[in-house]
């Protein structure tokens, strides 16, 4: 079970509430539990699937595990409220619920947690893990150029695209467009960016699908919950919140229409698809020879991707999920 499941099982009470004081084996080191006895059956844990905080003012002391046998608890060390400060490992070990097993749950509670729509995006889902926003992105980036290709009369096969992005929205492209990093008709230029350049065939003319600015209208919230989970400071509360957020996110993206996401623009021209692999041109960034296929042409000047990264942006900007 990935997090964004479990953190839909808790906002639907998917969940077996426990409550009971158990040992705990916690790896210092680790910052992390190695295993716990419950109902005279010792648990390992496997995965830690996410580190909470019970108290604002208090350390992560939570935590949400995978143990060995598929099954997700959550735990926390209860600090003792009578002992001076100073002592602050005193205290005990609580077992606060299990989230119910794909088994125990009926079918459609099942979907539901996993937030399956449709048919198509179910093969997507089912590849990638799960549904995120950048999925659905990926997924609308296809169906957009599907059908754009579609209308020109060209095929599928023919296509290569590049992507300014290496996150989750690839494995939707790979499995809707059947384009892929092995079979060498994606290449990925992670500039952290939302935009997909079509090439048709060897010739010169392509396409490309930039991300429009999206406003969400949650956005006072959903940036400053993300940065706090990801500094380990949120309450399982919070984290619960924060994927109703982006399951929402998602909602309003699936519910998009593709043209309401991209801006298409026409490439014209574009380089060859397929370049001889010892042909090299020299940066007029660096100054160093790059692989003609790995160099960009910008407003003239040829360069290697460090440096047109360095040029176009500078940073590195936190991702969607
Ligand atoms: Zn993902
Ligand atoms: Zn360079």
């Amino acid at each position: 079970m990935d997090r964004s499941e479990a953190m839909r099982s808790i906002r639907e009470d998917y969940i077996e509430y426990i409550q009971k004081r158990i040992p705990v084996d916690f790896d210092n080191g680790m910052q992390a539990p190695v295993c716990f006895s419950y109902e005279g059956k010792k648990h390992v844990v496997c995965r830690v699937i996410g580190r909470f905080r019970t108290q604002e003012s208090q350390p992560a002391n939570a935590y949400l595990v995978n143990v060995e046998g598929g099954e997700v608890y959550f735990l926390y060390f209860q600090l003792d409220d009578m002992e001076p400060r100073g002592h602050l490992q005193s205290g005990f070990w609580v077992l606060n619920f299990r989230i119910l097993s794909d088994s125990e749950l009926m079918a459609l509670y099942r979907e539901d947690r996993k937030m399956l729509m449709n048919m198509t995006f179910k093969r997507v889902v089912d590849f990638h893990g799960h549904l995120c926003p950048e999925l659905v992105l990926g997924g609308k980036a296809s169906e957009y150029a599907q059908r754009l290709l579609m209308e020109r009369g060209k095929e599928l096969s023919t296509v290569t695209i590049i992507s300014e992005n290496c996150t989750s929205a690839l494995d939707a492209i790979q499995v809707l467009l059947g384009a892929t990093v092995g079979n060498q008709r994606l290449m990925v230029m992670d500039f952290g960016k939302h935009n997909y350049t079509f090439r048709i065939g060897n010739g010169p003319h392509g396409f490309r699908l930039s991300l429009s600015r999206q406003i969400f209208g949650d956005e006072d919230e959903f940036q400053p919950l993300e940065e706090k989970i990801a500094g380990d400071r949120a309450t399982l509360d919070e984290v619960v919140h924060f994927q109703e957020l982006v399951d929402d996110r998602v909602r309003h993206l699936l519910a998009s229409p593709p043209e309401a996401l991209f801006v298409v623009d026409r490439v014209d021209p574009v380089g060859q698809a397929a370049e001889p692999t010892s042909c090299y041109l020299l940066c007029a960034g660096c100054g160093q020879q790059v692989l003609r296929s790995h160099a960009i042409d910008d407003e003239g000047k040829i360069y290697c991707m460090p440096c047109l990264q360095q040029i176009k942006t500078g940073c590195i900007h936190h991702r969607l999920q």
